[in-house]
């Protein structure tokens, strides 16, 4: 059999499946991620990404956070490529208990995905820190600058910085469906990020896992199918 004719049957053989995604989800609507060879980490000069994306940085240098976080993170033209949109017909079809992603970008509710969980929250939310007016995704990302809201407090995103804690709806929900799941498909994520990928430990036992990660992760040793591949190439080829 070959990789995708065992994702197939992994598939069909499931009844209630959990989708656990990362960047790596994005990088075919060309968004880069941050760990791969063309990723974000290998792009930067001087102060590290990790370290812009960090609560304390934000907190002592937000004109260099949002110059970063224009220029790097958003991408306010990227569209749902094959992974998301596989997935929300998997969601149509039944048998997906919901999408836990570690992205930001929104992608799998624009491919019409309604069960995801945004462990580490949404660029299309965003916030004032001073009176919690909520502002969009473009309010944000066509000024410049420091975004302000009326009452002069700052407009920041909705995104779990580095240093902060995951949000616990997200974090409930997540751990509802991968203790539920019968089959866990692990993808695009390089599962080094906690406690995003620790998530994966509560699994229940018995069930299934496969992952389809371009570079090797610290899960392989465990799945039961590994495909060294581009997700959304492997999940256009599934009869769902
Ligand atoms: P990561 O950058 O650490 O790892 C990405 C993994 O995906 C790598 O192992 C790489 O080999 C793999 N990959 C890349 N393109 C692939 C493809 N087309 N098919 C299959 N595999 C592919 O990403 P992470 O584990 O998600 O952790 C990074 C953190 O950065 C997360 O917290 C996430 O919130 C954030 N992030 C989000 C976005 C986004 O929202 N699109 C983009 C960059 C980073």
């Amino acid at each position: 059999m070959s990789d995708i004719e065992q994702l197939q049957a992994l598939y069909n053989e499931a009844d209630s499946i959990v989708f656990f995604g990362g960047a790596g989800v994005s990088t075919e609507s060309g968004i880069p991620d941050f760990r791969s060879a063309n990723g974000l980490y290998r792009d930067f000069s001087g102060v590290s990404p990790e370290e812009i994306l960090s609560h304390d940085f934000f907190e002592a240098h937000p004109e260099e956070f949002f110059r970063f976080y224009r220029t790097k993170i958003l991408a306010p033209d990227a569209r749902p490529n094959a992974a998301h949109l596989a997935l929300a017909r998997m969601e149509r079809n039944g048998k997906l208990l919901g999408i836990v992603t570690q992205n930001i970008d929104g992608l799998h509710q624009m491919a019409g995905s309604r069960r995801v969980a945004e462990l580490h929250g949404s660029v299309h939310r965003n916030y004032c820190q001073r009176c919690g007016r909520k502002y969009d995704l473009g309010f944000v990302a066509d000024g410049g600058g420091v975004p302000r809201c009326s009452c002069g407090g700052i407009v920041r995103p909705d995104v779990v910085l580095y240093g902060e804690s995951l949000p616990e709806d997200a974090i409930e929900t997540a751990l509802a469906w991968i203790s539920r799941a019968d089959f866990i498909l692990v993808a695009g994520t390089s599962l080094t990020v906690y406690p995003a990928a620790g998530l994966l430990r509560y699994r229940k036992r018995g069930s299934r896992l496969a992952l389809i990660n371009r570079d090797a992760t610290p899960l392989d040793a465990e799945a039961e199918l590994v495909i060294h591949g581009k997700v959304g190439e492997a999940l256009a080829q599934l009869a769902l």
